[in-house]
């Protein structure tokens, strides 16, 4: 089977549906190649924050009609420490902004619904994907479909293929520099079956560790607890787990419980920063988990994808309509900026609420310190509040 297309794109996650998304509602044809199912990827539980901006622009992609209905609006966290709360409010800090809740395998719904509406095509479970020739002109991608070999002859390919995939591997030796940080925790993570704890998202440090209490809906929520990185899951029946997330959240005046439920699902998720310069060769150009990924306190993941979308589909969109090149060529450099200013505030907030083993007493009243210092300035809670939410997309610099 050989295709044609303008933008070929590997992965169907956030990003790379919804970079074909945008590029169908401004009149560029794509095809996009996944090698899971779909039943899959709309069912793989992930992130669920989304800031401000990245809500806003699926609203104005036609998106939010579910999102509307069935996501919550917080307008707000909580940091809690030395058990006792502190709640950081977003809209009086933000002039008006707050996050939205909605999980990420629902914005893979609502897209690839959005897709196939318009007779969008998306080729589920292809196998041995490969980008090739990307150093041209005719960059092509090649795949197995049913067991036939295949292929996408296209003017770009957008690597959106996740942190595994094989875009990134594909630049030749030496274009790339990987800029990466290990963290000595991870976090066990669980989906239940219960009612809410809290409306807003709870994070607390304590001396047994970290937790996030997290939610996907009214009756589904996703609770976090910090763990050694080579922790073995087996380790954690249901009791143990409820029992470290009650300890873990209690308040000093026994105010607050968990109330429990069923765990649906749990697993372990290790805690990495990364990033790769530059996000292009060619006419390859990377975007989301593929390029960088950062640990998942700050929320910015699926953030991030969707802010090199926006600038990929401006680069993209002023190609196609008038030749100009110039945005193509920023592309990275633009991304990076904002990629690291979240990267430093995931890190930021991964390091000032986790248990880290090898910190010295200093360290420790260094950190309940800075845990005080944020929850009790004003210009401190501003800082967070506005990365919280989302910092302004780059606007293209022609
Ligand atoms: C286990 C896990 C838990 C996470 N939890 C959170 C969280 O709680 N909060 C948070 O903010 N963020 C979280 N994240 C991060 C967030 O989910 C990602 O940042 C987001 O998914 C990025 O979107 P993406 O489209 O760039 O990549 P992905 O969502 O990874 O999409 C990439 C797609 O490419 C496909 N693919 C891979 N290789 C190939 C190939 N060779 N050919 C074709 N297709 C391919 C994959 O199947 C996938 O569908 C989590 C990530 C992981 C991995």
């Amino acid at each position: 089977m050989a295709e044609r297309t303008q933008v070929g794109i590997v992965g169907a996650g956030p990003a790379g549906l919804l970079l074909s998304h945008l590029l169908a509602r401004a009149g560029i044809d794509s095809i996009v190649i996944e090698d899971r199912s779909r039943d899959y990827v709309e069912n793989r539980i992930r992130a669920g924050v989304l800031e401000q901006g990245a809500a806003d622009m699926l609203d104005e992609a036609g998106l939010g009609a579910r999102m509307h209905a069935e996501g919550q609006f917080h307008d707000g966290i909580e940091i809690r420490f030395q058990r006792r709360g502190h709640r950081i409010d977003f809209p009086s800090l933000t002039g008006g902004k707050r996050i939205t809740v909605y999980g990420q395998q629902e914005v893979v719904k609502d897209i690839i619904a959005a897709r196939f509406a318009v007779g969008g095509t998306i080729h589920f479970e292809v196998s041995d994907v490969a980008v090739r020739d990307f150093d041209g002109d005719k960059p092509r991608i090649v795949f197995r479909k049913d067991g036939q070999p295949s292929e996408i002859e296209c003017d770009f390919i957008a690597g959106c293929d996740g942190f595994h995939g094989i875009c990134r591997l594909s630049f030749p030796d030496g274009v790339l520099t990987a800029f990466d940080r290990d963290y000595p925790f991870a976090w066990l993570g669980i989906l239940s079956e219960s009612p809410q704890a809290s409306h807003e998202l709870i994070y607390t440090h304590t001396d047994d560790g970290f937790a996030l209490l997290s939610t996907r809906s009214p009756t589904l929520q996703r609770y976090y607890l910090q763990v050694a990185p080579d922790e073995d899951i087996g380790e954690w029946p249901d009791d143990r787990i409820w029992a470290q997330l009650q300890a873990r959240t209690a308040l000093a005046d026994g105010s607050f419980r968990i109330p429990e439920g069923p765990i649906l699902q749990k697993g372990i998720t290790p805690m990495r920063s990364f990033v790769v310069e530059p996000m292009q060769h060619g006419r390859l150009f990377l975007a989301g988990d593929c390029a960088h990924i950062v640990p998942p306190t700050g929320a910015k993941g699926m953030n991030l994808a969707v802010a090199d979308i926006r600038n990929l589909t401006a680069a993209l969109v002023a190609f196609y309509r008038s030749g100009d090149q110039r945005l193509l060529d920023g592309y990275s450099a633009r991304c990076l900026r904002r990629v690291w200013k979240a990267q430093r505030f995931s890190w930021w907030m991964t390091t000032m609420l986790h248990l880290n083993p090898a910190d010295s007493p200093f360290d420790k009243h260094r950190q309940t310190a800075e845990l005080d210092y944020v929850t009790g300035s004003e210009a401190a809670m501003t800082a967070l509040a506005e990365n919280y939410v989302g910092l302004p997309f780059n606007e293209p610099e022609l």
